[in-house]
């Protein structure tokens, strides 16, 4: 073991860290005993499941975390009798920062040449435990003793904090049975911490996520139980208070805001088992990885079997979760776990469930509800798509800007309810976000006829519309896509109708497919315009154009195909184009005035002009004739 005596760095990262909590970025030194405790309680969950293949690991004691206060030494001592550490272990945890989201983290509080010294974004902070290294933020000096259960070996870590720490062997006798102390020397600064009325306070604050019981002990005294380790869920709903499910779900979500939603039941039927679930009250970081796993933490009878157990769909993926089962056989391992029918028949039962109480909580909280689809309503849609069998209660779920609301607040009842006379598809526009949306020709002449039109600026929104056959028998139709099909939709009062196209017209249009003919599949006359000269729209058979530029974009389509020109024959450019054609005097002003308006309308598509060269001389011969 001597090779281990001689200091060891830190990685850079840690070192990093330790910095910028000495110079306490975190203003709630409080934290550092919750980690504490969280680890001592991770120690204990870790035994529990590794004694279920080996009883003898756990020597048969009750799990326990103790806390030690000793004002005189200006001390306090953390123990726990769970799994302990192998020197490795020792090595790996203590020297190096686990946790993923540690590099995200640091990169966020001091982006590369960056001052150090500015404001960290607080909020960011709230998502990521700060584990371990919190204890320098309150002790000068700290030392690990410990032993791996199932092993004569044990080891004694300390460090100081500035950068290098020691491992060194310790006799057996100085060690505790099986389990960890963490022995915090306190700075003078932080000598109020061993003030147990204190310790009590942040224990009890901090405990409801605990499942191992927490004592107290003040030097000389008889320990004092702060917490029996009763899991939050196992206790009926009326024995919990709200400031216990709230700082239950932020040890479990790593985050520091108020669950937007909090579901806790107990199953009795063919299956028992507890949940808890909370929906978040802001959006988690990773909600967009792509990943995209639903995932909760899996006990068995109260043993932690599976940290992150696939127990949710990928569109529940906020849903922060733990199940509890009584049933699952807990002599089988973690993937046989996972294919179990019981395990089956549970997670369906949970997502069942958690939908219900969203459809709920949309119903009857609207304003609530409203918050809750503006931060995970794009997570939601994805269901639309990949899980047919949930479309109908996702689309109660599921709030929609429109032409008649900028908020996402109309539900596809909502839309059906206010359809017009003869309206017989639900009509939407896909796009990126809603004020270009609504700047769209296509729509004006639903404008003008009161129709409303979904607009849609997700991108998962592509791919849904495409896939769900309709709504209340009303099939789902972009208004970029084929015929509008309005003539039978009667216009609403004060809309004027479109002229009938007169042999001018007809002559023009004839004359703009052959000459546009390598851009676009047709030309015609359009019903949804009103007082735009153009626009393009989809052929009858052909995807969504928003849907093909995201398809095309990431390589799964080759091309976009060609779109149809639809043409207003009532606004004056058309009327004065078919007039100069007629008059045949300057058929390459014509020519130039039907490609800018092929142009001007994919400019107001969001797509970009195949030619810009070809564009900006157009547009100079035909200024220039304006200002001859
Ligand atoms: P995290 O808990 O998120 O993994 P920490 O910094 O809190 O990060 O702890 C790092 C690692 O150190 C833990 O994952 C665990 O392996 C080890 N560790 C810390 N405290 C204990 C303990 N009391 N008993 C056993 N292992 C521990
Ligand atoms: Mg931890």
């Amino acid at each position: 073991m001597t090779e281990h005596v001689k200091p060891q760095a830190f990685t850079a990262d840690v070192a990093k860290l330790l910095h910028l909590m000495v110079h306490s970025i975190y203003s709630d030194k409080d934290v550092f005993l919750r980690e504490l405790i969280s680890n001592a309680a991770d120690a204990c969950e870790k035994l529990r499941y590794e004694a279920l293949q080996n009883p003898d690991l756990s020597g048969g004691d009750a799990l326990l975390i103790r806390v030690e206060a000793d004002a005189e030494a200006n001390s306090i001592t953390i123990t726990d009798n769970g799994i302990g550490m192998s020197d490795e272990d020792l090595v790996s945890a203590l020297g190096t920062i686990a946790r993923s989201g540690t590099k995200t983290f640091l990169d966020s509080l001091a982006p590369e040449g960056q001052d150090e010294a500015q404001k960290p974004n607080l909020d960011l902070i709230g998502q990521f435990g700060i584990g371990f290294y919190s204890a320098f933020m309150v002790a000068k000096n700290v030392v690990v003793e410990t032993r791996r259960a199932g092993t004569d070996k044990a080891f004694r870590w300390t460090s100081d904090g500035q950068g290098t720490y020691e491992i060194t062997p310790l006799a057996l006798d100085d060690a505790p049975q099986h389990g960890t102390r963490v022995i915090l020397h306190l700075s003078e600064e932080a000598k109020d911490f061993t003030n147990t009325y204190r310790l009590r306070s942040i224990i009890q604050h901090h405990s409801s996520a605990i499942t191992v019981p927490v004592d107290l002990i003040e030097k000389g005294e008889e320990p004092d139980r702060i917490s029996q380790g009763v899991a939050l869920w196992a206790r009926p709903k009326s024995d919990v208070s709200a400031e216990d499910y709230t700082e239950f779900y932020q040890s479990l979500s790593g985050q520091f805001d108020e669950p937007a939603l909090t579901l806790h039941w107990r199953a009795e039927g063919r299956y028992e088992y507890n949940v808890l679930a909370f929906v978040p009250g802001s959006k988690p970081f990773d909600l967009f990885e792509p990943e995209r796993k639903g995932k909760g933490k899996l006990y068995v009878r109260r043993v932690l079997i599976n940290e992150s157990a696939d127990m949710l769909p990928g569109w529940l993926r906020f849903v922060r979760l733990v199940v509890d089962s009584a049933d699952i056989p807990l002599n089988v391992s973690r993937e046989m776990i996972q294919q179990s029918p019981i395990y089956t028949a549970i997670k369906k039962a949970v997502a069942n469930r958690i939908v219900q109480d969203l459809i709920k909580c949309a119903e009857n909280e609207p304003d609530k509800f409203k918050a809750l689809w503006q931060n995970f309503g794009a997570v939601l849609k994805e269901g639309l798509y990949e899980d047919p069998e949930k479309r109908d209660d996702l689309f109660k779920l599921a709030r929609f800007a429109s032409t008649r609301s900028d908020e996402p607040v109309r539900s596809l009842a909502d839309y059906v309810k206010d359809k017009q006379e003869n309206q017989t598809a639900i009509y939407y526009l896909l796009g990126e976000d809603i004020k270009r949306l609504k700047a769209s020709p296509q729509l004006e002449g639903f404008a003008a006829r009161n129709i409303e039109v979904l607009l849609l600026p997700d991108a998962v929104d592509a791919f849904w519309v495409t896939n769900a056959v309709g709504f209340d028998g009303k099939p789902f139709k972009s208004v970029t896509q084929g015929a509008a099909d309005l003539a039978l939709i009667p216009l609403a009062d004060g809309a004027s109708a479109q002229p009938e196209a007169g042999a001018d017209v007809a002559a023009l249009l004839v004359y703009m497919k052959d000459h546009l003919q390598s851009d676009i599949a047709d030309v015609r006359i359009s019903d949804r315009l009103s007082t735009s000269a153009a626009c393009l729209v989809a052929a009858e058979n052909a995807q969504d154009r928003r849907l093909e530029r995201i398809l095309s974009s990431n390589g799964q389509m080759p091309a976009m195909s060609k779109p149809v020109l639809e043409i207003n024959a009532g606004h004056a450019l058309v009327q004065s184009f078919a007039a100069h054609l007629k008059a045949g005097t300057d058929t390459a002003l014509v020519d130039d005035g039907i490609h800018l308006l092929l142009d001007q309308s994919r400019l107001l598509d969001g797509d970009t002009l195949a030619d810009p060269a070809a564009f900006a001389a157009r547009l100079s011969r035909m200024i220039n004739k304006a200002m001859a």
